[in-house]
């Protein structure tokens, strides 16, 4: 094969690359990796790849949860970290230009630096990178009240399968010539091209988040209690949830400010300037009629900033406990209890730990199914409480995925949501772009029947 200009042959090297953050297995053969530098070297190999039918997995920080970016042997792992910085923040457009590999909270500190705020906030906001975040249309913390990714992107620059460059949407307020094809690129999770550059669109930077704690003695009562917040006329900047496990693993990791002896907590912000205080008063009263046994304000920022650092190192902590699956499944807000309650029946039976967490506030929960990795037959059961938990979220008119994607480990349960006819649509419409088929094979798109 060609040597791309970024190609790396270092075998320990590779190995890192070869994997995201799923229990997705690698390839056992070669690949090739290439880290570009800049837009060129993206072209180059865009380019020499579809000429030579060699497939591509572009490559961000490799913080995916469901194997959209895992090496495939003979492959490019095209890595586009190198493609990094935030160019312009212009605040009267509300918009920031940034490459693919951008940190998120790197953009989102930028933004702040002009009084403006870039709302997309995963979890893993201190890692992951914008372009991932664009391919994967990923949520998050905040999305109760701000909405995902799609809601805050403007435009795209995007480099197809060929190596032809275009740009899609705008920088401008408004527009609407022609299709949106900033909305087809967003989750399309390297299956249509890849993303090079993106503008971001911003908002006046919210209020300090004043937060409420509250905390259950069951998860069914906490997942009432958000369907009671939902009601609420102004939305929480955030609604999580942690159950015990989660909360005790956090707490081991060190002290974050959780209470030790509840079933549940719901972590509870509002961002609204001037109202703040009103607003976590109420919701407090609100959670405490739906059940809440106690309710803690953090008016005291280093309290606050303690719950949200425990709130983002929940996977850590679980990481600590063994391997694990993570679900992302999101139904309707209102059958919230019944997926936990269901869920929880589903891994009684097979005999598989799970502990639960997450975007209450949007119907996206994670739970995290444990296995032990030496033992084929405990995994085998965690896969079954996988499939069986997706199923369950179908069967209530929910998603396969809220947020993480369906990259490989979800590729099987796509035809259940879509159903042939429709993934078949889907496929003409990548073709248009990648007629070759070379940009992430295998991935969200599985082999049809016949
Ligand atoms: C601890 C932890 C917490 C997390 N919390 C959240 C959360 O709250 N919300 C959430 O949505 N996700 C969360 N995630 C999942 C993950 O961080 C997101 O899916 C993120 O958007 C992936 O970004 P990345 O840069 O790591 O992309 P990668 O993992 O490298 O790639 C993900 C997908 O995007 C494609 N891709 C990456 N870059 C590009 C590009 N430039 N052009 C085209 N395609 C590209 C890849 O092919 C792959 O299909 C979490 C993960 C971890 C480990």
């Amino acid at each position: 094969m060609t040597d791309f200009r970024g190609q790396v042959d270092d075998p320990d090297i590779k190995a890192t690359y070869a994997v995201d953050q799923s229990v997705a297995t690698p390839p056992e053969g070669d690949f090739t990796l290439v880290r570009a530098r800049d837009l060129a070297d993206v072209v180059e190999v865009l380019t020499e790849a579809q000429a030579r039918g060699i497939p591509v997995v572009p490559q961000g920080a490799r913080s995916g949860r469901a194997g959209g970016a895992v090496a495939v042997e003979g492959g490019i792992v095209l890595n586009v970290m190198g493609l990094a910085g935030v160019s312009t923040v212009d605040d009267v457009e509300g918009i920031a230009v940034c490459g693919p590999g951008t940190v998120t909270a790197d953009l989102k500190q930028a933004a702040a630096a002009h009084g403006l705020f870039y709302p997309p906030d995963p979890a893993s906001v201190a890692f992951c990178s914008v372009g991932g975040n664009v391919a994967t249309n990923a949520g998050g913390l905040c999305c109760v009240k701000y909405g995902v990714t799609a809601d805050h992107v403007r435009g795209l620059q995007v480099v197809l399968a060929g190596g032809e460059v275009i740009r899609t949407g705008r920088h401008t307020a408004k527009g609407v010539a022609g299709l949106d094809l900033t909305g087809l690129f967003v989750g399309s999770e390297g299956t249509l091209g890849v993303v090079t550059e993106v503008v971001a669109s911003l908002l006046p930077a919210p209020a300090p988040a004043l937060t409420a704690l509250a905390t259950f003695d069951s998860l069914d009562a906490a997942s009432r209690a958000i369907v009671a917040l939902r009601r609420d006329p102004h939305r929480p900047s955030m609604a999580e949830l942690l159950d015990a496990f989660s909360i005790k693993a956090v707490q081991q990791l060190g002290d974050y400010g959780f209470p030790s002896d509840c079933a549940a907590v719901l972590l509870v912000q509002s961002d609204r300037d001037g109202h703040t205080r009103e607003d976590v008063q109420r919701y407090g009263d609100l959670l405490s009629t739906a059940g809440a046994t106690e309710i803690a304000v953090a008016d005291d920022p280093a309290e606050a900033e303690a719950l949200m650092a425990g709130r983002r190192v929940v996977s850590t902590a679980l990481e600590g406990h063994g391997a694990r699956m993570v679900e992302d499944v999101c139904v309707p807000i209102a059958r919230l209890t019944e997926l936990v309650e269901r869920s929880q029946s589903v891994c009684r039976s097979l005999g598989v730990e799970v502990a639960f967490s997450g975007h209450a506030g949007d119907g996206n929960l994670h739970p995290s199914l444990f296995f032990d990795a030496g033992d084929p037959a405990s995994r085998e059961r965690a896969e079954a409480a996988f499939g069986e938990i997706v199923d369950l979220a179908l069967g209530m008119g929910g998603t396969i995925t809220g947020e993480h994607g369906v990259g490989s480990l979800k590729a099987p349960w796509l035809r259940r949501e879509l159903g042939d006819a429709e993934i078949q649509r889907q496929q003409r419409i990548k073709a248009v772009f990648d007629p070759a088929g070379i940009l992430n094979p295998g991935r969200v798109y599985p082999p049809l029947a016949g």
